[in-house]
């Protein structure tokens, strides 16, 4: 189908990180929506055979009928798969228990690390599709969904969690950023860093903060996703944080997130026109 001349081009995110419990999906569920509240046609693809992004925006089990599963193996569209989700302009491609077998599945399958790169494309014409943003959110581990998410993505959105070790998961996900680079895609870029779950009565947190913007400079976001009970708890109502308590300090900081994404993108923009 023709592509309306408004059209922007989408911005297709992978929020990974090798480690686990550090954000990835909290992030992706919030900062969608918060995209969604702030105009931002998105959507969010669940990679995760956990299927915690989908069961945070409220898919039910047996309302998965094509999933991401059926998108990477049998080449469904991103079309049939995609599914409303309760916030206005925020759509998800569900994940389920059925991932688990997509690495044996693909094993001998043609370009079988560019299968969702493949479905997005042919979503729409010159890279647009009906989304300005698509969130990809990556499993911990590095297998072939991480590498399909990468391949796909033309940036990488990294939570970190603001503890000890946090930097060492992140020399992790740099060498396969570049090792993805070298390979399967070579614009791949680093989109920025958000710091998640910031404690301000923890040291720690602000040390791991000054670490990492020494480290990174302006990679990483202002805006700082803090510690917070509300946000931990909306995804078993099967809502994001932004809908159970948009008041709270936790989807506060996920609206401040996504201006600053789209304020930022904005002047990438600016900068490759110019
Ligand atoms: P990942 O996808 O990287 O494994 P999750 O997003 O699932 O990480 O987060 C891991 C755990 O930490 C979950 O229980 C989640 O509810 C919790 N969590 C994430 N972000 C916050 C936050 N800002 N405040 C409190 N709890 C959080
Ligand atoms: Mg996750």
């Amino acid at each position: 189908c023709a592509v309306p001349a408004d059209r922007h081009q989408t911005r297709v995110l992978a929020v990974s990180n090798q480690k686990g419990g550090v954000g990835k999906t909290t992030t992706a569920i919030n900062l969608g929506t918060a995209l969604a509240a702030i105009g931002q046609r998105c959507l969010i693809v669940d990679m995760d055979p956990q299927g915690n992004a989908s069961t945070g925006l409220g898919v039910a089990r047996e309302s998965r009928t094509v999933t991401i599963y059926d998108v990477v193996v049998d080449g469904r569209s991103i079309d049939d798969a995609a599914v409303k989700t309760a916030v206005p302009g925020l759509d998800i491609v569900p994940a389920d228990a059925d991932m688990s077998g997509v690495e044996i599945e693909l094993s001998q399958a043609d370009r079988r690390a560019y299968r969702l790169r493949d479905a997005l494309r042919a979503q729409g014409e010159g890279g647009h599709t009906r989304y300005d943003y698509v969130l990809i959110d990556c499993p911990p581990s590095l297998n072939l969904l991480t590498l399909n998410a990468m391949s796909a993505a033309d940036a990488v959105l990294v939570p970190l969690q603001c503890e000890f070790f946090a930097l060492e998961g992140l020399t992790q996900l740099m060498k396969t950023v570049e090792m993805v680079r070298q390979s399967l895609n070579p614009a791949l870029e680093i989109q920025g860093l958000v710091l998640t779950m910031y404690d301000r009565r923890n040291s720690l947190s602000s040390q791991v903060e000054a670490d990492v913007r020494s480290h990174f400079g302006d990679k990483v976001y202002d805006a700082v996703i803090p510690r917070n009970v509300r946000v931990s708890e909306a995804p078993s109502f099967g809502k994001p944080a932004l809908i159970y308590d948009l008041k709270c300090a936790g989807s506060q900081a996920y609206l401040r997130l996504a201006r600053e994404l789209v304020a930022r993108e904005k002047s990438r923009r600016q900068a490759i026109a110019a």
